[in-house]
């Protein structure tokens, strides 16, 4: 008997948090341990868990909705922590960084955070390590640089849990591959299961374009983009596409020098590098008027949701005149101030209405529905597939395509603190 609990993650996206485990008594394996946000910004986290219950906990990727609980489970005790040695270096700066702005909302501080990350051994794709009765492998999920997902051997059982997974080629990472790989039982994400993505060439053409009609007429782009991956994708697609004056500003920068210090897990290293000698980062305030007031700059800034950070000074700057552009290439979470934009054009009560040129373009590092089916059908043996990470909506779409597709396979669409017990 195989237990698979969902903690959090279950018909919602966020807060990504699932058990494995052999039952009888016996410790269970941790996948991923994250946070969401309510409508006021405070944190939520997934269902408690005892340490002494874990044999191990599995981070797939530095994105705080799968890591950013995680140092709970180390402040009085310690649980053993794989990650890729670049999702470590990540973690460390992600929820460095949360602890900053949320610190008073977190049960747990900078010390345990280091208990955390030093106890992490260096690892890297395919090294198998052995968590109690878990035998645990990462492979890459093509999700955002050092991604994983976590292939497992479990008594007679074999368990792949995706992550966040990505099935195209990006600049940044190279998409996941699995066929051949084993898994009775599938743990796979579901946030875009009922979306068709655009052709990715198509988007990227598309948003060249854009860029260059508005830069040409002498207005500012504004590209709030999140800082770890999507801003460093986009600045290489411009390096390769487009000529002109590109800057970028926020945690971006730091980020970008962590990339480029981890070249084994970037697709494209060399343009990656290029971009980053080519373009210029803002370090001072002084450098943000004069990118403002001059005509035709790009900015990336962070915060892709315009939640806070930089892009919301350019916003503020570039909103009133309709020569200008803001380009939204992040995914917009309702309620935040990017959605708000897109939505009825005034992002908050404090930037107003914006007269700039709005657009969104779809750059999701999260498979389509086509992405996802496919990858399912690559594994061999599939006989449980556990929707997560997804809303009540996409995953219904998304498990009726698994039925109508997929034969002899048991479909889960479980919600929080639900237990699928599998024989
Ligand atoms: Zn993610
Ligand atoms: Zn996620």
């Amino acid at each position: 008997m195989l237990r698979v609990r969902v903690l959090g993650g279950g018909r919602e996206v966020g807060r990504a948090a699932v058990t494995v485990s052999l039952g009888d008594g016996r410790q269970s394996l941790l996948l991923d341990y994250g946070v969401n946000f309510d409508e006021e910004d405070k944190p939520r986290f997934p269902e408690h868990v005892k340490p002494s219950e874990v044999a191990g906990l599995v981070l797939t990727h530095a994105h705080l909705d799968h890591v950013g609980a995680a140092p709970m489970l180390h402040v009085t005790s310690k649980v053993s922590t794989v990650a890729t040695a670049l999702t470590k270096r990540l973690c460390e700066i992600m929820i460095k960084d949360f602890i900053k702005i949320s610190g008073y909302y977190l049960p747990y501080e900078e010390v345990d955070l280091y208990n955390m990350i030093d106890g992490i051994p260096d690892y890297s794709y395919e090294n198998e390590v052995q968590l109690g009765d878990y035998r645990v492998k990462l492979l890459n999920a093509g999700h955002i640089p050092g991604s994983s997902m976590a292939y497992v051997e479990a008594g007679e059982y074999s368990v792949v849990y995706t992550g966040d997974v990505n099935t195209i080629d990006t600049r940044l990472v190279s998409r996941a591959r699995v066929s051949g790989v084993k898994a009775d039982v599938v743990i796979i994400e579901g946030t875009y299961g009922w979306v068709k993505h655009p052709p990715r060439e198509l988007v990227e053409k598309e948003f060249l374009e854009a860029i260059k009609e508005v830069t040409d007429r002498g207005g500012n782009v504004l590209i709030p983009a999140f800082s770890l991956g999507r801003a460093q994708e986009i600045l290489t697609l411009l390096y390769e596409g487009f000529e002109g004056n590109v800057f970028y500003d926020g945690m971006i920068r730091q980020i970008y020098e962590v990339f480029i210090s981890y070249p084994e897990y970037i697709n494209k290293y060399e343009e990656l590098l290029k971009s980053k000698e080519e373009f210029k980062p803002v370090v001072r305030p002084s450098q943000r008027r004069r990118i403002v007031d001059g005509r035709g700059n790009v900015i990336v800034a962070s915060a892709g949701m315009l939640k806070g950070g930089p892009a919301v000074y350019y916003l503020k700057k570039l909103a009133g005149d309709p020569l200008n552009a803001v380009f939204m290439v992040s995914y917009q979470a309702p309620g935040t101030p990017g959605r708000h934009l897109l939505e009825d054009g005034i992002p908050s009560e404090e930037v107003g209405p914006v007269k700039a040129r709005v657009q969104w373009f779809d750059f999701s590092s999260h498979a389509g529905v086509d992405g996802l089916l496919e990858l399912l059908k690559s594994f061999s043996n599939v006989k449980h597939v556990v929707v997560v990470h997804t809303s009540e909506k996409a995953g219904k779409y998304f498990t009726e395509k698994i039925r109508e597709t997929m034969n002899d396979v048991s479909v889960h669409l479980p919600h929080n603190n639900e237990e699928i017990m599998i024989e």
